[in-house]
């Protein structure tokens, strides 16, 4: 392989690598797996919270379920006395007809109580599920999504080592100083052989002199630009 036409492969290969950096570089930090994971991470902090909040309703239904009982045990205590009991006085009977009334009451308020916090549950209980289904589907599809992931990202690993392993094939039969001159032009323009188009310089568009194009085509010479020195390469076979 000619000189030049070594540089043009060295130089193609390592856009490629460079191209395939920045593959990688986007496929690791991955939006919409990250977009997915924050979606996740919310949804089981709205599942713990539900969790609580049912616990919670929970113990206070125990509460006012012994609460109950015991308005219930005081109000049967009052109606033995008031209806089986021998008390006579007219005035202890009015007290005691007076306590049941407002024990009545106060039991009516606790049952009514009791059922908003069965509605409640019952609600928390419906959202909780439904949650944990929407959970449940979603971190299937990070899953799989992760899977994905993983296979793009040894692709591009392993393409990478292919290139990189032409490059250094590619460079072991360079010239030293010719190799020293294209790292350095890479290290300082990015690219260190461009193509010639129309003439044109690949890296910095400028128009070449007549004569250098002519020598691109008749020889293997290596040529810089005037410009902006990058190495000219010209497609003999597209010119
Ligand atoms: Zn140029």
């Amino acid at each position: 392989m000619d000189d030049i036409e070594g540089l043009w492969e060295l130089q193609k290969n390592e856009s490629l690598l460079l191209e395939l950096g920045k593959k990688l570089k986007e496929v690791q930090n991955g939006k919409n797996l990250k977009t997915i994971a924050a979606q996740l991470e919310e949804k089981e902090k709205a599942i713990l919270k539900l969790k609580s909040s049912v616990e919670e309703r929970e113990n206070s239904l125990n509460k006012e379920n012994l609460a109950l009982e015991e308005l219930d045990f005081k109000l049967k205590e009052r109606e033995k006395n008031l209806f089986h009991g021998n008390i006579l006085d007219l005035k202890q009977l009015t007290l005691l007809n007076e306590e049941r009334e407002k024990l009545k009451e106060e039991i009516e308020e606790k049952e009514n109580k009791i059922l908003t916090i069965l509605e409640d549950i019952d609600d928390f209980k419906l959202r909780l599920a439904k949650l944990e289904k929407d959970f449940k589907d979603l971190k299937k599809e990070y899953r799989s999504l992760v899977k994905e992931y993983k296979s793009i990202l040894e692709e591009l690993n392993e393409e990478s080592i292919r290139v990189k392993e032409r490059i250094k094939k590619i460079s072991s039969s360079l010239d030293r100083d010719l190799l020293l001159k294209f790292k350095q032009l890479v290290d300082n323009k990015g690219v260190a052989v461009v193509e010639v188009i129309d003439n044109r310089c690949g890296g910095c568009n400028m128009v070449l002199p007549a004569m250098t194009v002519d020598r691109l085509k008749h020889s293997q010479a290596i040529l810089h630009c005037e410009n902006c020195d990058r190495i000219l390469y010209l497609d003999k076979k597209q010119a």
